[in-house]
């Protein structure tokens, strides 16, 4: 960060200034967050789609067609992406975060994020809108279970909800299956009184993500953004910090405190 920070001194500031003087932050991130503890994106080179192959489109109609060799196969064959998950850690871009949460800047965390690792850091206010690979849900009354109070055994498949038995599967959103309402409904929600958006390591060019931004900036409020590179939010952003996260959100963190003590 000291071989950055100099040359985009101004926007650190700029950006410090603006997390200050908002009424209601809230936070938006994507997998470019995740790639520095770990994670491989999806998709471009040497994503895990890219090696192994896109997931079904249609991945959510499969479960619903036949659930029980839905699970026997996840059951058979965790794949990479699940040891990828059980070995990452949060970095320190992750506990920034949670520091601007801590501080009572940023009221709410959207993430597009299914790696659990906000919550690792410690964040509370969190809407995963594509699910947490941690957690299983109940596609009747939407009840989250963590994995470990739910064991599952091949004899005993599909998995049914204590609560209304209805059907469970992974809490991660498959191809061709709504985003869980009440985690949409926190989404709008939260960004209808937000004045500012911290975005990091997305483009938010896929809905439901895309509308979050275009709202804020409706609404006459700022963007600010943390990225590796340019993106199609770029043009649109107030601020734009560029860099990886886990050394440019430390370093705005830094900024704000000086700031709120200054
Ligand atoms: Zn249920």
């Amino acid at each position: 960060m000291a071989g950055r920070e100099p040359e985009q001194g101004w926007a650190f500031e700029r950006a410090a200034e603006l997390l200050v003087s908002s009424r209601y932050i809230i936070g938006m991130t994507g997998a470019g967050v995740s790639v520095e503890s770990g994670i491989p994106p999806f998709r471009g080179p040497g994503g895990l789609w890219t090696k192994h192959g896109e997931p079904p489109m249609d991945g959510y109609q499969r479960f619903l067609a036949d659930p029980k060799g839905y699970w026997e196969q996840r059951l058979k064959s965790p794949g990479e992406i699940v040891q990828a998950l059980a070995q990452a850690q949060p970095n320190p871009g992750h506990y920034a975060m949670t520091a601007l949460e801590q501080m009572g800047l940023l009221r709410y965390l959207i993430t597009q994020n299914i790696d659990n690792l906000h919550r690792a850091a410690g964040h509370q206010r969190l809407a995963e809108i594509h699910g947490n690979a941690q957690l299983l849900r109940c596609i009747g009354c939407g009840t989250r279970f963590q994995k470990a109070d739910m064991p599952i055994s091949l004899e005993a498949l599909p998995p049914h909800c204590p609560e209304c038995s209805g059907l469970i599967k992974a809490d991660t959103v498959h191809f061709g299956e709504p985003i869980p309402p009440d985690v949409l409904d926190i989404c709008f929600r939260e960004t209808r009184q937000a004045d500012c958006m911290l975005i990091a390591g997305t483009s938010a060019v896929v809905y439901p993500a895309a509308s979050f931004p275009q709202m804020i900036k409706e609404q006459s409020g700022c963007l600010i953004e943390v990225n590796l590179y340019d993106t199609p939010l770029t043009p649109l952003a107030d601020c734009s910090l560029k860099g990886p996260f886990g050394e440019i959100l430390p370093a705005l963190v830094e900024r704000v405190r000086m700031q709120l003590t200054a």
